[in-house]
């Protein structure tokens, strides 16, 4: 009997570190993610990021260039899948994760859904140009989403770039 509760606790225990790596994964993708939308920030663009992850390895990423590239297309997330597609050598990216700072756009959630995304993480929610304003829940039905990952932070970044512009 001991042993057998003792295997218990062992297999619970696994089971709770593996739901606090998942979610220091998530964490931590999205600051990496953040990152390039400080860069997009600094380059006086709006500041959204976007990383592909495959295997906990980075293989995409992205920040808003529409405005340097003159491209409404040139979107984090466009850019990103773009980069793991030509990195896997694969247009569907079903063993992929993807993560950017603000829910994405219908354009961008249209190519979520061609790759075949098994994850989207997203930050904050886009009321006003969000996807989920206006898609059905079938849209992206065959992808796992997580909402809400460092959202402050996400949210706070396009507060003050937009701030700055109606200065
Ligand atoms: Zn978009």
């Amino acid at each position: 009997m001991a042993v057998i509760r003792n295997e218990k606790y062992i297999i619970s225990g696994v089971v709770v570190l593996f739901a606090q790596m998942m979610e220091f994964n998530d964490e931590y993708f999205m600051g990496r993610a953040l990152v390039l939308a400080q860069q997009a920030f600094d380059e006086d663009e709006v500041p959204i990021g976007a990383i592909v992850i495959h295997q906990n390895k980075i293989i995409g990423k992205g920040y808003n260039q529409t405005e340097k590239l003159m491209d409404v297309t040139a979107h984090a997330e466009m850019l990103a899948i773009t980069s793991a597609s030509q990195y896997l050598g694969s247009k569907f990216l079903d063993e992929c994760t993807l993560y950017v700072t603000i829910e994405p756009c219908v354009m961008c959630a249209g190519a979520i859904k061609w790759a075949r995304f098994g994850r989207l993480v997203f930050g904050s929610s886009e009321p006003k140009s969000g996807y989920e304003v206006y898609c059905s829940p079938k849209t992206l039905n065959q992808t796992e989403i997580v909402r809400g990952v460092l959202e402050q932070d996400c949210r706070a970044i396009m507060k003050e770039f937009f701030a700055r512009k109606r200065k």
